[in-house]
This record gives structure tokens, C-alpha cells and sequence, in this order.
């Protein structure tokens, strides 16, 4: 007999023109809340205050120590990660200036919101979604970019070569990481030239490049909830899936957050929240800017990441990427349990140096394995020089003429050098 009582039935477009809608069952206990819980005037207040500003902005000092480290640690995985910029850099300069593309014809005026859907799937993207484009998630630096007058976003998820992301942390999961960039950047390309041919414009956020988090607006679109990881666990393809947003103009019809049940799952899964080498991951949710969620430990995570092949064990782990979510329900239903908890072939995950950490394992890094430097770089080369001061020769205060220089020449080095992409692509900025 199940353990669980089934609360709704949810059918969904499989994505795949040769196969039918899938549907899976969510348990009753599981129900909670439609997408993520959000005050709604806390994230106007924090946006309107506090606005966001891309990671690689606010913590370009870390860039170049990673790089560096890298190179020591595992310079294949640098020397992916030099090609992939290389590769990807002309997309980077498209992505930018997409919306400066003109519409081929005048719009007819219907409304295009299930053209766009069939012709995203078409195109091979996993799921399609509609919302609007909120603009409080925007980047306070590129803000400007972001063109005001087309107030709706395209939600759109590819999903990552499953067979190379079980393999996290590896190259491998790195290249199919890339690759999948890589083909968001072909696919937005043809859709973007398909909602030009129905007379409206387009503009492309991401991959790489984006105006601001996407996550809210695939909630909002109902292509998924907020995991503990803190990515999106899409109901197709879990945490596998790489975002885009696509902004326009073009008529359609929004959709709407929908409750999968993840919320309440995630509470009696916490997988990723124990499996985290860094223990980078909160195990309690806290309102962060308006929204309720898991809060990542940056100053804890990139330093794993670093040194391991990008990490992502909170992505490997998350049985709704593993088993699909159809499997992962009908088995909670079935047993009160998650599929796949305490199993090597779930918890189970190698780190280089460390060798295998099976479930209830976990590495033990010494102290100065997180010494990282934090913040913009500029910050950090005026925290240096006070330092320097504090600690100088004629027992502090004045600088020589050699320090100012010194500092100068540093401060307009790295302001001509600019931010640079993180990694493989977790956020760019030129
Ligand atoms: S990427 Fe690795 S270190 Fe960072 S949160 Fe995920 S599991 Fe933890
Ligand atoms: S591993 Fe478990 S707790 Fe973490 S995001 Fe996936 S379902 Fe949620």
C-alpha cells in the first residue's frame, strides 16, 4: 500500500514532438507553495537600494587567484577553460548586441506565445516557458543594456549531457558544460531570427553574458522551484538544465508558477546540503532580498570549485537531475522515501587528490585551503596599500612616491583589464 496520499497529477509537454505529455503524481504532504515564497516589496526595496551587480564584478579578485591556482592544481582544466573563453567570446559580443537586430516584417498582432513554445522545442530546447521579464533582477551594470521596451521573457532550458554530469567533478562534466553553452548560443540564434520573421524584437540574455539571476523568472514561468543547491530543479531534467532568457516584445500569454512539490521535498532530502565537499550549502532557508531560499557560502564554494574541476556535486547528487522527477515521486508516494538516499550511485563522488567519498563521507581540506581573495580587485589593491602603510618602514602613515606609483599603475591595469569570465562561463563581463 502507498505511503503516501497523491495530492495532484501534473501533466506536462514532453518536450519532444515524437512523444506524448508526461504525467507524474505529487504527493499531498508535499504541497506547499506555488514556485518560491517571495516578498514581494522586499525585492523592489533591496533592487531599488541594493542593486545586484554580476559576480564577476563584485568578486573579480577572485578570478585571478582561481586562474592561478588552476594552473597548479589542474591545468587541463585551465586550459579548458582558456579554450572555451576563446570559443565562446564571439557568441558573447551576438549575445550583446542582439537587440539591435530589426523584425523582418510588421507583426500580425496574435498572439505567437505556442509558435515560440513548438519552435523552441524544435529547435531542441528542453522547455519553453513565458513571464514577465522583471527587471528587478537586472545587473546594476547592465542595466542600461537591457532594452526598457520589451517587457517579456522567454524562458528557456537546454539540458546538460546527462551521461558526462553523473561524472562530477571531472573535465568531462566541464566540457559537456561548455558544449551546452556552446549550443544555447546556436539555438538562440534561430529563435531569435524566427520572432524577428513574426515582426517583433528580441533580445538575449545569457548563456555566459546575462542581464541578471534567471531563476525567478523560470519559477515564475512554471518550469520549475528553487532547490537547496540553489538552481532551478526543472521538472524535466532537475538541476541539469543551463538557462537563457530571451527578452521581447512579441504578443503572448505568461504562465504560471507551478508547485511541484520541490519545496517540501527538498526539506526531507537535503542530499546536497550533506554530500557538499565545501559544506558550502545552508541546511535552513533564510529571506535573502525577498525571496526564501538555501543560501550558497561563495567564500566556501569557489575554492572547491577551483581545485575540482568545477565541482558540482550539489548538481550530481540531486536525485530529481538523476532519476527524473516522475521516478523520484511516484517512489516517495510509494515508500514516504527518497529514491536513491544513502547509495553510492547517487551520494557517491571522487575528488581528485582525495579519492572516493562515499555517502556519509566527506574530505577534510586544511584551513588555508579557503584562503581566497574576496571582493572587487580594485578594493582589494586599496586594502593592500593600507596595509602596506600600516605596516611600512617608517612605521606607518606616509607613503613614498614609489607606493602612490605602484598603486597607480595597479589600479589602472586592472580597470583597463576589466572584469573577466569566471570559470567555465559563470558569468562574463568585457
Ligand atoms: S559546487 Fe561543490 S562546493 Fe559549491 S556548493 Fe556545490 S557541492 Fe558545494
Ligand atoms: S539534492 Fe535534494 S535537497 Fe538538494 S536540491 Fe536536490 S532534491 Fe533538493
Amino acid at each position: 500500500m502507498a505511503k503516501r496520499i497523491v495530492g495532484k497529477q501534473i501533466t506536462r509537454p514532453s518536450g519532444n514532438p515524437d512523444e506524448g505529455p508526461i504525467t507524474f503524481p505529487v504527493a499531498k504532504d508535499l504541497l506547499k507553495v506555488d514556485g518560491i515564497p517571495i516578498r514581494d516589496d522586499e525585492v523592489s526595496f533591496y533592487s531599488r537600494e541594493y542593486p545586484l551587480e554580476s559576480i564577476a564584478v563584485e568578486q573579480s579578485a577572485s578570478t585571478k587567484w582561481a586562474s592561478e591556482v588552476r594552473i597548479d592544481f589542474s591545468p587541463e582544466t585551465e586550459a579548458l577553460y582558456e579554450k572555451f573563453r576563446k570559443d565562446i567570446s564571439s557568441d558573447v559580443d551576438w549575445i550583446r548586441s542582439s537587440g539591435e537586430l530589426t523584425p523582418d516584417t510588421a507583426p500580425s498582432g496574435d498572439d505567437v506565445t505556442e509558435a515560440i513554445r513548438q519552435k523552441a522545442y524544435e529547435l531542441g530546447y528542453g522547455e519553453a516557458g513565458f513571464a514577465k521579464f522583471d527587471r528587478r533582477y537586472l545587473y546594476q551594470s547592465r542595466r542600461a543594456e537591457a532594452r526598457p521596451d520589451l517587457p517579456n521573457a522567454i524562458c528557456l532550458a537546454l539540458e546538460q549531457d546527462f551521461a558526462a554530469t553523473q561524472e562530477i567533478p571531472s573535465i568531462e562534466a566541464e566540457k559537456a558544460q561548455g558544449d551546452a553553452y556552446l549550443k544555447q548560443v546556436e539555438l538562440s540564434k534561430q529563435l531569435v531570427e524566427f520572432i524577428l520573421s513574426l515582426g517583433y524584437s528580441a533580445q538575449v540574455s545569457g548563456p555566459v553574458w546575462h542581464f541578471g539571476p534567471m531563476i525567478p523568472m523560470f519559477v515564475e514561468a512554471g518550469l520549475g522551484q528553487l532547490g537547496v543547491n540553489g538552481q532551478l530543479l526543472s521538472p524535466k531534467f532537475g538541476s541539469r538544465a543551463r538557462l537563457q532568457i530571451i527578452l521581447t516584445n512579441a504578443k503572448v500569454t505568461h504562465d504560471k508558477p507551478v508547485d511541484y512539490g520541490i519545496y517540501k521535498y527538498c526539506e526531507s532530502c537535503q542530499i546536497c546540503f550533506m554530500r557538499c565537499p565545501g559544506r558550502a550549502l545552508e541546511g535552513q532557508r533564510v529571506w535573502y532580498r525577498g525571496v526564501e531560499k538555501h543560501k550558497l557560502i561563495f567564500k566556501r564554494c569557489r575554492p572547491v570549485m577551483t581545485r575540482y574541476d568545477g565541482c558540482g556535486v550539489c548538481m550530481k547528487v540531486c536525485p530529481i537531475q538523476k532519476y527524473g522527477m516522475k521516478p523520484v515521486m511516484e517512489h516517495y508516494i510509494e515508500t514516504g522515501e527518497i529514491l536513491g538516499k544513502g547509495s553510492d550511485n547517487l551520494e557517491g563522488y571522487t575528488l581528485g587528490d582525495k579519492g572516493y567519498f562515499p555517502p556519509g563521507k566527506l574530505p577534510h581540506f586544511d584551513r588555508d585551503f579557503f584562503d581566497m581573495p574576496l571582493g572587487r580587485v580594485e578594493d582589494r589593491l586599496i586594502e593592500e596599500f593600507k596595509e602596506k602603510l600600516r605596516n611600512g618602514k617608517n612605521g606607518g602613515g606616509a607613503a613614498s612616491e614609489e607606493d602612490w606609483a605602484e598603486l597607480r599603475q595597479a589600479m589602472e591595469a586592472s580597470v583597463e583589464e576589466g572584469p573577466k569570465m569566471m570559470d567555465m562561463g559563470m558569468d562574463f563581463d568585457a
